[in-house]
C-alpha cells in the first residue's frame, strides 16, 4: 500500500477539525482531514457532534418549538388567535434534518473549496509521523498517510450511568433525544445542565411533563448564583420540573415505562417516565486513537494533555476542542484550531481563555462571559457591580420579553469588566459586545460611552455598565 505525505493530517471533523483544516490550507499547507462519523442513514456526514446530533439538531428543534409555545400562549397577548393549533413531528424533524444536511453538506464543500483531502474512516497514529485510517466496518486498512504534523480533534462522547444503561426507544442518550418522533408524555431527564435543560424545554414545549434529576445541591454552579436562581425560578413556570440533590439508582424498562427509583434528603423516591434521556456530562475521545507506546500523555479524566499552543507531550502532535482541558463548547474548538493551524504555519498565536463566552438556550437564554461574582470573592478580587432588570427596557416590553437581568462586574480599582452575566431574550446575541469589550480589556465606563441603538435589547447591557457606577437612567440606582 502507497503512503501519501502531506504537510497536516487532521483527524476529525468536527467544528475544531474542519475550522483546523480549512485555516492549515489557507496557510499553504497541504491538508489531509479523516473523520468517521457516520449519519442515521449510515452516510458518513462532516460536522461532528456539533452539526450531526449537538448545536444545530437541538437549535432546529429548540426554534420549532418555542414557535409553537409562542403560538399556544404569546400570541394571544398581541391579538393573534390561532385555532387548532398542531404539531406535525414528521414535519419538525424532516425541517431538522434538513438544516443538518445542508449544513454538513456545506462543510464538504467548503474543504473541497479549500483544497483539503478528505479520508472516511477511523485514524490511528501508528507512529509520531504517521496515520493508519481503517475501514469502520471491515476494520481493515485501507490508507496509510504521513506528515509532519497530526491534529487529533476526535471529539467527545457521552458519558454513560450503570445504574441506568441505554435502551432503544426507553433510555436514550442525547443524539436519540433529538430524533422522537412522538411527544412523550412524561419524559425524565438525568441531569440539569445545558444538555438537560436545553432538551427539557423542547419536549416540554411540545407537551411532555418534564422532571430534571439532578445530582448536584446546586443549580447550575458554573453560572452566576444570581442568574442561576432567576433562571430556575424561570424554568419552574414554564413547568421544568427541576429536582436537585436527586442521585440516581436504578433505572429500568418495563410495560413500556422507565421506572426510576432515585434518593433525595427525603430518602428513596420512585418515579416512571415514557422516555428517560442520560444527559451527565460527556468524556473526551481519547482512547483507540494511539497506543501507550507513543507517549502522548493523558490526564486522569483521559483528556490529552496539552501546553498553551495546544501541543501534546509529543512534538508535532496537536490535540484541540473536547478531547483536551476546557469547556466543551464549538467555539472553542474551532478556535483552537486556527491557533493550532498558525502555530504549525509558524505564527505568533494566543487564545484568551478568559473570554470564551456560554449560553444556554432555553427561553429566556442565560449567556455569560467571564467571572461569576462568586468566582470574584473566591479570588480575593475587590469588584463593583452593576445590573439592569430586563423589564425596564423600552424594546422588551414592545416585544413582551420582560423576563430577566443584566448583570456586570467590573474591578474596583481599575474598572476593568470582569464578567458579564445575561439572562434574557436573545441573550446568545447580547453577550457577544461584551465577549469583544473584555477582549479589548475595556472598562465599565468604556461601555457606558458607548452609543447603543434605541430602541434595542442591548441597552439594557449599557444601563448595566451605566449601574456599575451609580449612573443608570431607567431604573432607581
Ligand atoms: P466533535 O464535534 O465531537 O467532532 C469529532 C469528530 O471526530 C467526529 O466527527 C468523530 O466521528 C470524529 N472522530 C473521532 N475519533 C475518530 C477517529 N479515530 N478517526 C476519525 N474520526 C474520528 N456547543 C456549543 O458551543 N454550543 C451549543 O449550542 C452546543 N450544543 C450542544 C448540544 C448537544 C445535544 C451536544 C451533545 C453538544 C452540544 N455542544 C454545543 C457541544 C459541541 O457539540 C462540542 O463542544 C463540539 O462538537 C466539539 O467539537 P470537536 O471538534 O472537538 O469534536
Ligand atoms: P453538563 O456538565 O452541562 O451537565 C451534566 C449535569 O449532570 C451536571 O449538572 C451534573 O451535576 C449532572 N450529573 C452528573 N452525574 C449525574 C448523576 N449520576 N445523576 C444526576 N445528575 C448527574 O453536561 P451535559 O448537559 O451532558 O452537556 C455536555 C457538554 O456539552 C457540556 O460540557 C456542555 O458544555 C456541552 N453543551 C453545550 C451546550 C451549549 O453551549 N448551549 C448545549 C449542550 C451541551
Amino acid at each position: 500500500m502507497m503512503t501519501k505525505t502531506y504537510d497536516v493530517i487532521v483527524i476529525g471533523a468536527g467544528p475544531g477539525g474542519y475550522v483546523a483544516a480549512i485555516r492549515c490550507a489557507q496557510l499553504g499547507l497541504k491538508t489531509v482531514c479523516v473523520d468517521e462519523w457516520l449519519n442515521h442513514k449510515g452516510e458518513s456526514s462532516l460536522g461532528g457532534t456539533c452539526l450531526n446530533v449537538g448545536c444545530i439538531p437541538s437549535k432546529a428543534l429548540l426554534e420549532s418549538s418555542h414557535l409553537y409555545q409562542q403560538a399556544k400562549v404569546d400570541f394571544e397577548q398581541h391579538g393573534i388567535s390561532v385555532s387548532s393549533l398542531k404539531i406535525n413531528m414528521e414535519t419538525m424533524q424532516a425541517r431538522k434534518d434538513q438544516v443538518v444536511g445542508d449544513l454538513t453538506q456545506g462543510i464538504q464543500a467548503l474543504l473541497k473549496a479549500n483544497k483539503v483531502e478528505l479520508i472516511h474512516g477511523r485514524a490511528k497514529i501508528t507512529a509520531n509521523d504517521a496515520v493508519k485510517v481503517l475501514n469502520r466496518t471491515t476494520r481493515k486498512i485501507h490508507k496509510k498517510i504521513k506528515a509532519k504534523n497530526i491534529i487529533i480533534a476526535t471529539g467527545s462522547s457521552p458519558v454513560r450511568l450503570q445504574q441506568a444503561m441505554l435502551e432503544e426507544n426507553y433510555i436514550l442518550d442525547s443524539a436519540a433525544a433529538l430524533e422522537l418522533d412522538v411527544v412523550p408524555k412524561r419524559l425524565g431527564i438525568v441531569g440539569a445542565g445545558a444538555i438537560g435543560l436545553e432538551l427539557g424545554s423542547v419536549w416540554s414545549r411540545l407537551g411532555s411533563q418534564v422532571v430534571l434529576l439532578e445530582a448536584m445541591p446546586n443549580f447550575l454552579p458554573m453560572v452566576d448564583s444570581k442568574l442561576a436562581s432567576l433562571a430556575k425560578r424561570s424554568y419552574a413556570k414554564q413547568s421544568l420540573d427541576i429536582r436537585l440533590n436527586a442521585r440516581l439508582i436504578s433505572a429500568k424498562v418495563k410495560g413500556k415505562k422507565v421506572h426510576v427509583i432515585y434518593e433525595d434528603e427525603k430518602g428513596e423516591q420512585k418515579e416512571s417516565f415514557d422516555k428517560l434521556i442520560i444527559a451527565v456530562g460527556r468524556k473526551p475521545n481519547s482512547d483507540r486513537i494511539f497506543g501507550e507506546e507513543l507517549g502522548i500523555e493523558k490526564d486522569e479524566r483521559c483528556f490529552i494533555m496539552v501546553d498553551d499552543s495546544c501541543q501534546t507531550s509529543v512534538p508535532g502532535i496537536y490535540a484541540i476542542g473536547d478531547v483536551v482541558r476546557g469547556p466543551m463548547l464549538a467555539h472553542k474548538a474551532s478556535e483552537e484550531g486556527v491557533m493550532v493551524a498558525e502555530h504549525i504555519a509558524g505564527m505568533h498565536t494566543e487564545l484568551n481563555y478568559d473570554s470564551i463566552p456560554s449560553v444556554i438556550y432555553t427561553h429566556p437564554e442565560l449567556s455569560w462571559v467571564g467571572k461569576t461574582e462568586d468566582e470574584c470573592k473566591t479570588a480575593g478580587l475587590k469588584y463593583k457591580v452593576g445590573s439592569f432588570p430586563i423589564a425596564a427596557n423600552g424594546r422588551a416590553r414592545a416585544m413582551a420579553e420582560t423576563e430577566g437581568l443584566v448583570k456586570i462586574i467590573a474591578d474596583a480599582e481599575t474598572d476593568r469588566v470582569l464578567g458579564v452575566h445575561i439572562f434574557s431574550a436573545q441573550a446568545s446575541e447580547l453577550i457577544a459586545q461584551a465577549v469583544l469589550m473584555m477582549e479589548m480589556q475595556a472598562t465599565s465606563e468604556d461601555m457606558a460611552l458607548t452609543i447603543f441603538a434605541h430602541p434595542t435589547l442591548a441597552e439594557s447591557v449599557h444601563e448595566a455598565a451605566l449601574a456599575v457606577n451609580g449612573r443608570a437612567v431607567h431604573i432607581k440606582n
